[in-house]
């Protein structure tokens, strides 16, 4: 049997009339022959609400009877859209996380899936034409339900594609599909065709949000192809998928940012073996994601050691560094909450020189500092004064023709 995922978000689900265009959608693979397994997420604004009935019932809720509180806001959708595609006489039923079974480890909020059954959800194919399945929840070992942390429906539907062996997982949203950079800073943005996992993975952690980065892991993991398109369209979005000849091509696929930046620097910092591990241990023990490390040369024995951290993180990341000053042998501590990093990301600069030289150049023909500079493979980032933003993102996006389509052919 041929078995199409579909998977519909929040603003999807979000009321009836809605709820009809998303049956459009599932009855066209469903009228081609195919099985189809839809994945909803809970109508939107739906988890918020729950998230503060917990907040105001307890201060401190029992992660273990939140999840079971907020992921009713999937059974919710599930239940209802099966009304109605059971109204239209389509075969069907509504999967809860426990039923398929999702089967997760036991950290409630943010669980990861461990396995599928995949014979069980066949045996339900061959029952029903189409699984109404509740998103961004499953169920641990001791039989209670948890849930993948925020966003986590597109995880579910990636992970259901990768254990029935789908093709493709379509993730339908309110969104036409994943854009060159933010069209709300840029408005020559455009909709890219495709995209490969690893520069999807870099878009997505630094702010566009259109995937959950998990699935995005997940998706490149298990090879399963994801198309990212609107439910309010019948427009082709974007494919995420594995690199191809074609892809190599373009020089720079698209320019991110995060403005949830800040800058630490220690000055005057002992240079002997170790120093980096008492600094960073610490760090990396409260979760704190560290990035940009850069250290200068040393004269005399001393250097000055920079990175940046998560704007919230500040005041955790000093208090942290300041018990350790005499311990690891620093004069100062300096931190700057205005700043942001702007990235040209793309897998075609692996093979091409001369990226990062027209990305300097365009940022200073703009008069914009670059304070901090790190690169990887397909990825250049800057580091820059934050109210400069948006001139850097859509100076960077002109500089490599982004408005043009597949650009930048080396
Ligand atoms: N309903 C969950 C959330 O709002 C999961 C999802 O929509 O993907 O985060
Ligand atoms: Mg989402």
């Amino acid at each position: 049997m041929n078995i199409v995922v579909q998977k519909f978000g929040g603003t999807s689900v979000r009321n009836l009339e809605c709820q009809r265009q998303v049956m459009q959608k599932v009855l066209r693979p469903y009228r081609e022959g195919n099985k189809v397994i839809v994945v909803l997420s809970a109508m939107s604004g739906e988890t918020n609400r729950l998230l503060a009935l917990a907040r105001e019932w307890s201060a401190n809720p029992d992660p273990a009877e939140a999840d079971s509180l907020v992921s009713t806001g999937e059974q919710i959708s599930c239940a209802l859209f099966a009304m109605l595609l059971k109204q239209q006489g389509i075969s069907c039923r509504s999967v809860l996380g426990f039923q398929a079974p999702i089967m997760t480890d036991c950290a409630y909020g943010k669980a990861r899936i461990m396995n599928i059954d995949e014979t069980r959800i066949r045996a339900m194919l061959n029952e029903y034409d189409v699984l109404v399945m509740a998103g961004f929840q499953g169920c641990d070992d001791g039989q209670r339900i948890t849930t993948l942390g925020r966003g986590g429906s597109d995880t579910s539907a990636v992970a259901l594609a990768a254990a029935i062996k789908a093709d493709v997982c379509e993730i339908y949203t309110d969104v036409p599909g994943v854009f060159t950079t933010d069209p709300n800073m840029c408005t020559d943005a455009r909709k890219m065709d495709s995209i490969t996992y690893d520069e999807m993975l870099e878009m997505a952690s630094m702010g566009a949000k259109v995937l959950q980065i998990r699935s995005v892991e997940f998706a490149k993991k298990y090879n399963v192809t994801v198309h990212v398109r609107s439910t309010f369209s019948d427009e082709p979005g974007t494919v995420v998928t594995k690199e191809d000849a074609t892809m190599e091509a373009a020089l720079v696929s698209g320019i991110a940012y995060d403005k949830d930046q800040a800058r630490i620097t220690l000055i005057n910092l002992h240079d002997k073996p170790g120093v980096s591990a008492q600094i960073f241990t610490p760090l990396a023990e409260q979760r704190i994601l560290v990035d940009m490390i850069v250290q200068n040369p040393s004269k005399n024995g001393k250097t000055d050691m920079t990175f940046t951290v998560p704007r919230a993180d500040v005041d955790q990341t000093l208090k942290t560094l300041d018990s350790l000053r005499y311990e690891v042998g620093f004069d100062e501590l300096d931190s700057n909450l205005n700043v942001s990093k702007v990235s040209i990301i793309g897998v075609g600069m692996r093979n091409h020189s001369g990226v990062a030289s027209r990305a300097f150049r365009a940022l200073a023909d703009e008069n914009i500092n670059i304070l901090m500079i790190s690169t990887s493979e397909i990825k250049i980032t800057c580091l820059i004064d934050d109210k400069y933003t948006e001139l850097a993102v859509r100076t960077l996006h002109k500089a490599f023709e982004l408005e043009n389509g597949p650009l930048g052919k080396a």
